[in-house]
């Protein structure tokens, strides 16, 4: 049997998908204003101070408010997935694969509700919004195929003598705690918690708090497919305060996190003390691209033109290091910045947008502190501005796709800025280019533009990032898909060591047992 990627969303016919999502957006704009609860022991709870959820593009309207988990909650959350792990973890694999399979299920058949919520929270693109859905399920049938592979992580080992058989056995730590992210807030959300699940383990899923819509969706799929209660909970909040405590606590057994460098690394200073635990960190990124003398221009620009535009930059894959032969250096930046000044950049609940706003009124003020350095140190030479919309959208938080000229030592292209900017900078040999694309912290994606097979074959054995992608112009270092690229962070990018949508995740969610019977 082998594993079938859907790819649905890029199959359908496009003047279909648009009509569906346009009568999912009107379903769903059907139920704004909604109190909704975090999820403990398998009930709302609904006594919480209310968090708020509001749409990016258009800051006045509220989705829906939820209600926040308080600290002194989190006892109780743990104890309740502390006993509700025992049950799970003692239920057959194949039990386990069947109920995450059939939630797999369910996001697909609900995948144009979800999308539609994704855009209007996250200010997604209707196209991004179904490719995270679709990439949520996708993840789901991914991982509990690595189940069925490997018949449940039972493996017989040697014999000592002839009456003694000894089994290696992966079992559960017990309860995870997954923190994740906005920017794919279905599509990381249910990845780790279904690495975690699938190992056996109960889940304390916190949210990103710009997007508990798009968990309670998850959390909706997984109870619908009959995941027992407890066994998966949802709780809001902040991640300085709820996310923070959650860690700390004692009966939390390992932690899943998606997000920033600094936040991943108190992580795991957190995790390391009293007990060692499992942290499973993906951090951020300052993915570069090398774009080489003989490069096919055309595909080089599209490539890069998504790679750093695409969700207005904020993915931890994003592009944002160009490094450009010089001979090709005015027509290569020509290229890109037509391609920025003309992208439509607006309200992503339309079709003909190709992208949306940035998160929130913070993400606006890095940009504008990034426009002013990289105008006192280098140049703007396109975009650079706050963008004002008109209407609805007149307080939305949108900023123009921007390229920028800056040195190689620059800040701006040392940390990441998790916006749709980009730095350009020019290079004389491929010796130099690869030199400065690893004179980097970060090492999670790169890309290459050669027509030159021994380029790329030096490129791949010597870039140092985990995920290399040569001559793509779908998206420079953009895009990985479940069972396809496996998303690993190198360097100050991640901490695992074996990434998401690759075929050694769910392991990492389970510890080794010998079990020798005579
Ligand atoms: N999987 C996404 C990609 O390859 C990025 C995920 C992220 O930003 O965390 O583009």
């Amino acid at each position: 049997m082998s594993f079938r990627i859907t790819y649905s969303v890029l199959e359908a016919d496009l003047s279909t998908l648009h009509a569906q999502f346009d009568e999912a957006l009107r379903a769903v704009r059907e139920m704004l204003g909604a109190r909704l609860p975090s999820w403990i022991a398998g009930e709302a709870y609904e006594s919480g101070a209310l968090l708020e959820s509001r749409n990016p593009a258009r800051p006045d309207e509220l989705l829906a408010s939820f209600h926040r988990t308080p600290v002194s909650e989190l006892d109780r959350v743990v104890r309740v997935a502390r006993e509700a792990q025992r049950a799970w973890g003692a239920t057959p694999w194949e039990e386990r694969v069947r109920i995450l399979r059939r939630a797999a299920e369910l996001i697909s058949e609900r995948r144009m509700e979800l999308a539609a919520r994704m855009t209007l929270e996250v200010g997604k693109s209707r196209l991004e919004s179904l490719g995270d859905v679709e990439e949520s399920a996708d993840l789901l049938r991914y991982y509990a195929r690595q189940l069925e592979e490997a018949e449940g992580f039972r493996r017989p080992m040697a014999r000592l003598s002839p009456n003694e058989d000894t089994l290696s056995v992966l079992r559960p730590y017990g309860v995870f705690a997954v923190l994740s992210p906005f920017n794919f807030p279905l599509a990381l959300a249910a990845g780790m918690s279904a690495g975690a699940l699938l190992g056996g383990n109960a889940v304390i899923l916190k949210p990103s708090e710009e997007t508990p819509w798009c968990a309670e969706g998850l959390y909706h799929a997984l109870a619908d497919a009959g995941l027992p209660p407890g066994v998966f909970q949802v709780v809001h909040g902040e991640g300085e305060s709820l996310g923070a405590a959650l860690v700390r606590h004692p009966g939390v057994d390992g932690v899943s996190f998606t997000g920033s460098q600094a936040v991943g690394m108190d992580i795991h200073r957190q995790l390391s003390t009293g007990r060692v635990r499992p942290c499973l960190l993906e951090l951020g990124g300052k993915n570069a691209a090398i774009i080489c003398r003989d490069a096919d221009l055309e595909a080089a620009i599209e490539g890069c033109f998504r790679s750093a535009f695409g969700l207005s930059g904020q993915k931890c894959s994003a592009l944002s290091r160009i490094y450009v032969h010089e001979s090709l250096l005015n027509d290569f930046t020509d290229g890109l910045a037509l391609k920025a000044l003309d992208a439509r950049v607006g309200d992503p609940s339309l079709a003909s947008v190709f992208t949306g706003p940035v998160i929130n009124a913070a993400a606006v003020q890095r940009f504008e502190r990034a426009v002013d350095e990289a105008r006192r140190d280098g140049a703007v030479i396109a975009g650079g501005e706050r963008l004002r919309l008109e209407g609805g959208l007149a307080r939305g938080h949108f900023v123009a796709p921007t390229v920028a000229a800056l040195s190689h030592g620059h800040r701006l292209m040392r940390e990441e800025l998790f916006l749709p900017f980009v730095g350009v900078t020019r290079f004389r040999t491929l010796d130099e280019a690869l030199r400065l694309a690893n004179d980097c912290d970060y090492g999670l994606t790169a890309g290459i533009f050669s027509r030159n097979a021994e380029d790329v074959e030096r490129f791949m054995s010597e870039a140092e990032a985990g995920v290399l992608y040569a001559n793509r112009r779908t998206g420079a270092t953009t895009g990985a898909w479940p069972g396809v690229q496996s998303f690993c962070g190198w360097k100050a990018s991640g901490a695992s060591g074996k990434g998401g949508c690759g075929p050694y995740y769910v392991s990492q969610f389970m510890r080794e047992q010998a079990q020798t019977r005579m």
